[in-house]
């Protein structure tokens, strides 16, 4: 199993900023998906239950709670998140589960798409008991810690549950709680927390960080080029990338990944043509890749062009400038807007492609005629 670094870089002057000696009994960390934010919060969970009485270097590493923690079995440690991230909780919080499951092929029926989507949420079982179990005292008889990603998925009647126990704090119970998108999360919920940002690494900074951690795995060959792709691809999150390149790694994934940069690397190389795309045969070359990673892509580009064209700077493919100005000079703001609309509605139904080649051709298609023809 590969162990994740807990407080990446980027994230230390943040940690640095937490005040072991008064912290508040509710905090909400939010930020970016990928960017390293769950890492922090294990590790977060890990420093309030630590029981060395030296506030200066906490998680000790050292005292029992730290060593129970480490072994997966804190008693204090609550941790409701969703079958996808249970394998990134120390040893023993998760049931083993993974590893029968190892052997099984990635791709998956339609049938199954609803249990995916179900490992994406958190139990609501798991929620009410935990949360119902609050007015019992700590086994260790020190704080207590319960840590909820991702927030916003939380249903309703478990938010609600939840804003109880945040409006009366148990003793001695500290909540982590994570979002991706704090702007979903109940306003309720949201005042009675400590906010904790978490920004995204400048894209020097990821990379090397990228770079650095995928040195260590041994027998993961992967090149400067791709690993950037990647990068730029998913919105300039590390830890993302991290997984995704992990996966490749993995035999099942290998392919399907491999596709997908490959087809966004031509897919880009098109777009970047502006009116001289030829879209037919982009379409051609591309439509095996996954249909969302197109999109995607498309999206970022686009994203792309229409902040250069308001004399802002690319987000995501900062090394393609000069390609932006140019096509952001040719370009129909209001057909580019139109674009953008096209392709958010693509993305809403990207699981039900019915035909990718032909949506795709019609896209770049309706693409080319952004630059006037
Ligand atoms: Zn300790």
């Amino acid at each position: 199993m590969i162990q994740l670094p807990q407080i990446a870089p980027w994230l230390e002057p943040l940690w640095k900023a937490l005040d072991f000696g008064n912290f508040p009994n509710a905090v909400l960390l939010h930020g970016q998906s990928g960017i390293g934010k769950f890492a922090f919060s294990v590790e977060l969970a890990k420093a309030l239950l630590c029981e060395n009485s030296s506030d200066s270097a906490r998680p000790c590493n050292q005292c029992e709670a730290c060593h129970w923690f480490d072994t997966g079995n804190h008693p204090d440690f609550i941790a409701l998140v969703p079958e996808t991230h249970r394998k990134l909780l120390p040893r023993g919080n998760y049931e083993g589960d993974d590893a029968s499951k190892k052997g099984k092929s990635s791709r998956e029926d339609d049938s199954e798409t609803s249990e995916k989507k179900e490992k994406k949420n958190i139990s609501i079982e798991e929620t009410r008991s935990a949360i119902e179990n609050l007015s019992i005292g700590s086994h260790r008889g020190g704080n207590r810690v319960i840590l909820i990603y991702p927030l916003e998925m939380l249903r309703s009647d478990s938010a609600n549950t939840l804003l109880k126990s945040l409006e009366e704090p148990p003793e001695n119970t500290i909540f982590i709680l994570l979002a991706d998108r704090v702007d979903r999360v109940l306003p309720t919920i949201r005042s009675r927390c400590r906010l904790l940002t978490a920004p995204r690494p400048h894209r020097e900074q990821g990379l090397a960080w990228l770079i650095e951690q995928l040195g260590a795995i041994s027998g993961l060959k992967v090149s400067n080029a791709d690993i950037e792709t990647v990068y730029d691809e998913q919105g300039g999150a590390p830890f993302s990338v991290l997984s995704s390149l992990i996966a490749r790694h993995n035999k099942d994934d290998k392919d399907e990944l491999s596709i997908s940069i490959q087809a966004t690397r031509y897919l880009l190389q098109s777009m970047a043509q502006g009116v001289r795309i030829n879209w037919l045969d982009t379409a051609e070359k591309t439509h095996k890749a996954q249909y969302g990673f197109l999109l995607a892509a498309m999206q970022r580009w686009v994203s792309d062009l229409q902040s250069v064209a308001q004399g802002g700077v690319p987000r995501y493919y900062p090394k393609h400038l000069n390609t932006l100005e140019g096509l952001s000079k040719m370009a129909s703001i209001p057909k580019l807007l139109q674009f953008w609309r096209l392709l958010v509605q693509a993305r809403r139904n990207e699981n039900h492609p019915l035909a990718n080649r032909i949506q795709l051709e019609s896209l770049l298609s309706q693409y080319q005629q952004i630059f006037g023809v």
